[in-house]
């Protein structure tokens, strides 16, 4: 980048270093034509497109602050908040794009958020996913006891291969 002081076209790297959340690299920098200091920060750019089509970075203080209403009165910390927006940032990330509609952004809220507190889930979800009838609560409370019941069912199937493997072991020792 140019010197922001003559706007000279190129500029020495004096001293790079990580920010404490390892998500930055700050780098100060010498001018050889003027001689002064100026820094510079690098960080892996992620935008969000607004649906009035102004690009605004990547925030996780606004993936907090669009949740914490959902989960009002419910046994949610702000550790857990804090954890979860930086959980909707890596799922974004992993996906490799630089930008992403900010409607697109409460898809990424979905499945950390229903880990985290079903009711707040239900009241993110019911309000992202436009439900207007009982129905369209039911069906998401149904879809939820089902796959309840899939991981019991799961975690049944484990005990009982776990309980063969015991049984094998002790066969073999015979
Ligand atoms: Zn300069």
């Amino acid at each position: 980048m140019f010197c922001p002081f003559c706007r000279y076209p190129d500029s020495r790297v004096v001293d790079s270093r990580t920010s404490d959340d390892g998500l930055a690299i700050r780098r100060r920098r010498q001018c050889p034509q003027c001689g002064r200091r100026f820094s510079t920060t690098e960080t892996a750019s992620l935008s969000v497109i607004k649906r009035s089509g102004i690009v605004e970075p990547f925030s996780r203080e606004k993936i907090v602050s669009g949740v914490r209403k959902a989960c009002q009165g419910r046994p949610v910390s702000d550790a857990d908040l804090a954890l979860l927006a930086q959980k909707v940032e890596e799922s974004i990330r992993a996906t490799g794009v630089s930008q992403i509609d900010a409607n697109d952004i409460g898809l990424s809220i979905l499945p950390p958020l229903r880990e985290l507190d079903e009711v707040a889930y239900l009241r993110f979800a019911s309000v992202y996913q436009g439900f207007d009838s009982l129905d369209d609560f039911e069906a998401a409370i149904t879809l939820l006891r089902v796959e309840h019941d899939t991981a019991a069912t799961e975690a049944t199937a484990d005990v009982s291969r776990a309980e063969v493997t015991d049984a094998e072991v002790t066969n073999a020792e015979q």
